[in-house]
């Protein structure tokens, strides 16, 4: 075979910090290896920072580096962006201006594509360049492209995701060590994995950013983060763990994207986040600690789970650096990959969702209780799965797993066994997702 004839691609990367600094570092080490694989000789010619001081332990000459990330994006001798400062500006305006410009972008911006997807994807196909995003959704695991590319042409009927791997850890630690809530946040925080406000990351805010970048993927819908219904870890506790268990499941907050037929026959897509029981054989039972997940299930394809590291500098710029070839290939070429439009459907709200949920009630320990019970279940047409007694007299609990039933009937039940004499209190109530 000939020797390939090497392209020069000038990079110019918008921030260097956990990843754009890995990134630069796996560029230096691999780029010899992509370029004979390829034919594409990477090189990263700027680096915009805000504080050019900062040693970050980068390969680099200290003139790559510049705090004008406008005239990165401007020099016309750089060829591809990559954008991984993060936040919505001016990383939005920088990315808009690099594809007006003709040049791919590559960006990690959960949060940008989240609330701006649409904006972005509609200027890139504009200017026929490619716009990629891998590393935006679980890190280093290849989910963007499967369903950009492989799954393009399946009916993919529902994709569920452990998509926020700080969530994972916590309710990791809760399951296999008995730590609180409270305890497993601070090891999380003491960790690294969680900010020191960790509301976006424990109240599914992340997750459900994350959900409507693949709901638009995997549905070609258009689908915002305030289209996605979200609950977050806080409410859970050991306890609930500890009888998930008992009833052969664990809890995992969970992001699921589903497509549905709407009464009229037309597609309708419903995305909601939150804290899930999962049946111990299922393999996201398997996922643990910060490692993130995505189970994908298809008409023809069956079902598929792709597996990894969702955050890290290394492990995320390994997805970005993908990405980034990618874009040179593509620009090689002289076309890039187009998203293709996005369709306006119909958002089921969480009221018409079906599941099957999980619930636990303090009851009197009388005879005629049970058939009370499950007399107001029957009414409402939910029925039950399994049940069982845990404790007696005063400490008696009922806990239930249902079979699927819509959200408003289940929200009914709970109103009528609210108003049974003999039920106490309700405690926790969960989705549970089908085995
Ligand atoms: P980071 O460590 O905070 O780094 C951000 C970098 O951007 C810093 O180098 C910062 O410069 C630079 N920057 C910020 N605003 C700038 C501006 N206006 N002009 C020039 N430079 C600017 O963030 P990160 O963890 O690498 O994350 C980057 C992106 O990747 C985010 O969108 C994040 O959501 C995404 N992501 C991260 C992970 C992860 O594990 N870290 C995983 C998946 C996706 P200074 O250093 O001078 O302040």
């Amino acid at each position: 075979m000939g020797q390939m004839e090497a392209t020069d691609v000038r990079v110019g990367v918008l921030g260097c910090g956990n990843v754009g600094a890995a990134l630069v570092t796996l560029v230096d080490e691999q780029s010899g290896v992509v370029s004979e694989r390829t034919g594409i000789s990477l090189e990263v010619a700027a680096i915009a920072v805000r504080n050019t001081s900062v040693d970050r332990g980068v390969e680099c000459s200290a003139d790559v580096f510049t705090t004008d990330a406008e005239a990165v994006v401007n020099d016309p001798s750089i060829d591809v962006v990559v954008e991984v400062m993060g936040g919505i500006e001016p990383a939005r305006q920088l990315v808009l201006a690099a594809l007006s410009l003709g040049k791919p972008v590559v960006t990690a911006n959960k949060e940008l594509l989240a609330a701006h997807g649409e904006e972005l994807y509609v200027a890139a196909e504009g200017a026929g360049v490619d716009l990629l995003f891998e590393a935006a959704v679980a890190g280093a695991i290849p989910i963007m492209r499967p369903l950009r590319e492989s799954l393009a042409g399946e009916p993919l009927t529902r994709v569920m995701g452990i998509v926020n791997g700080t969530t994972n850890f916590i309710l990791s630690r809760m399951s296999d060590h008995g730590a609180t809530y409270a305890d497993a946040l601070s090891e999380a925080q003491s960790l690294g994995y969680a900010e020191s406000d960790p509301t976006a990351d424990v109240e599914g805010f992340d997750a459900g950013a994350k959900a409507a970048v693949i709901a638009s993927l995997a549905f070609g819908a258009r689908v915002v983060p305030a289209d996605v219904y979200h609950e977050g870890i806080s409410g859970v506790g050991v306890d609930d763990i500890e009888a998930a268990r008992a009833m052969g499941h664990c809890i995992k907050l969970l992001a699921v994207a589903e497509r549905k037929t709407s009464v009229d026959g037309g597609v309708e897509v419903a995305v909601r986040v939150h804290p899930t029981l999962v049946p111990l054989a299922h393999p996201l039972a398997a996922v643990n600690d910060s490692f993130n997940a995505v189970f994908v299930e298809g008409g023809a394809v069956g079902e598929l789970m792709f597996y990894g590291r969702g955050a890290g500098g290394r492990p995320t710029a390994s997805a970005v650096f993908g990405d980034l070839i990618d874009a040179a290939a593509n620009l090689r070429r002289g076309h890039g990959a187009p998203i293709g439009a996005l369709r306006d459907v119909r958002i089921a709200p969480i009221g018409e969702i079906e599941s099957a949920y999980y619930l636990s009630l303090e009851v009197d320990d009388r005879p005629g209780v049970l058939a009370d019970v499950a007399a107001v279940f029957g009414g409402y047409g939910v029925s039950i799965k399994s049940m069982e007694q845990v404790g007696m007299g005063a400490e008696a609990q009922l806990r239930f797993i249902t079979h699927l039933a819509c959200e408003n009937d289940f929200q009914a039940t709970l109103g009528g066994l609210g108003e049974l004499d003999a039920v106490r209190s309700i405690g926790s109530v969960l989705r549970v997702i089908d085995d």
